[in-house]
């Protein structure tokens, strides 16, 4: 036993296997979820200069009969280890493109965008253009209004096969954002490589924008970056007005946070 060292000795601490029980349970939990409908989207408001709805994000919510509402960050990465993300990220563009399908039927939300957020293992896969496209053709959804957030280093595993995937897309009118842009290792010729539509400021360097000159400093250079490369930039996690001037005069023009909203089930989120 001494021989096989430290690395089975840690099968045997209890606090470990407890952790592994109970990742089992929320893993089956989880499963059991997706077939009794407990996995909703909740919707945010992204907003232009003037405060108009453009859009929302989908951010997907568990309600666990017995945990109640849980995290997307307590169950996406499990879900993400498990595999079990592929039939869950089926379901919230099912979901998200059946949305915005019914908001096209009113002519007071027609013009509503949807994004949507995709996991690297997701990505990854090769049926993921396909079921991007089978989602819109069984909703009917405006592939234009669809937008998919990425994230820099899903981008960076094979870059190659995403600018594929993404070309494919592209050319169906699906649109792209680079999400949490600043937290990972972009360099500007990638960025020109890929064909995004928009980039997404973390809320990382939104929160202190007002008091630490370095999240200032990367604010605007990515609303310039935005600029020259012709991207659309969203703020994300805007709380306070304060925050919203200082990123509105550095030339910001869509924004995302409490400050506008917060996300909600459908039938509460408000479009004007
Ligand atoms: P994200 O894509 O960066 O989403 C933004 C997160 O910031 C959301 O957390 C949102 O509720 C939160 N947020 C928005 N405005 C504010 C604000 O003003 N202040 C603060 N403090 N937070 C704000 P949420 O909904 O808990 O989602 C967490 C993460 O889970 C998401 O981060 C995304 O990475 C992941 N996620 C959510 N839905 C999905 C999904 O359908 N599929 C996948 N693969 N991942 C998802
Ligand atoms: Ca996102
Ligand atoms: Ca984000
Ligand atoms: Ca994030």
């Amino acid at each position: 036993a001494k021989a096989a060292g430290r690395n089975t000795l840690r099968f045997f601490d209890p606090a470990m296997q407890l952790m592994v029980a109970q990742r089992a349970e929320l893993e089956s939990d989880l499963r059991l979820g997706l077939k009794r409908g407990e996995l909703m989207l909740y919707y945010q408001p992204v907003v232009d200069a003037n405060r108009a709805v453009v859009g929302a994000e989908a951010l997907l919510r568990w309600l666990h009969p017995g945990r109640g509402l849980v995290s997307p960050l307590e169950f996406v990465p499990l879900a993400e280890q498990t595999g079990l993300i592929i039939p869950v990220g089926v379901w919230v563009l099912q979901t998200a493109c059946a949305q915005l399908a019914q908001w096209a039927s009113d002519p007071l939300t027609a013009h509503l965008t949807v994004a949507v957020n995709v996991s690297a293992r997701q990505f990854r896969q090769d049926e993921f253009v396909s079921q991007v496209q089978g989602a819109l053709q069984q909703t009917g959804a405006d592939p234009k209004l669809l937008k998919l957030e990425l994230t820099e280093s899903l981008l960076l595993t094979d870059t190659q096969d995403a600018i594929m995937k993404m070309a494919a897309l592209r050319s169906l009118g699906v649109r792209f954002a680079l999400d949490d842009f600043g937290t990972g290792y972009s360099s500007l010729s990638y960025l020109k490589m890929l064909p995004l539509q928009q980039l997404k400021i973390d809320q990382s360097f939104v929160r202190d924008v007002l008091t630490d000159h370095n999240d200032a400093a990367i604010a605007r250079t990515v609303l310039a970056l935005g600029r020259s490369l012709g991207f659309d930039v969203v703020a994300e996690g805007v709380e306070t007005e304060g925050q919203r001037q200082f990123l509105l005069d550095q030339g910001c023009t869509l924004f995302q946070g409490y400050l506008f909203g917060r996300p909600v089930p459908v039938a509460e989120f408000r479009f004007n």
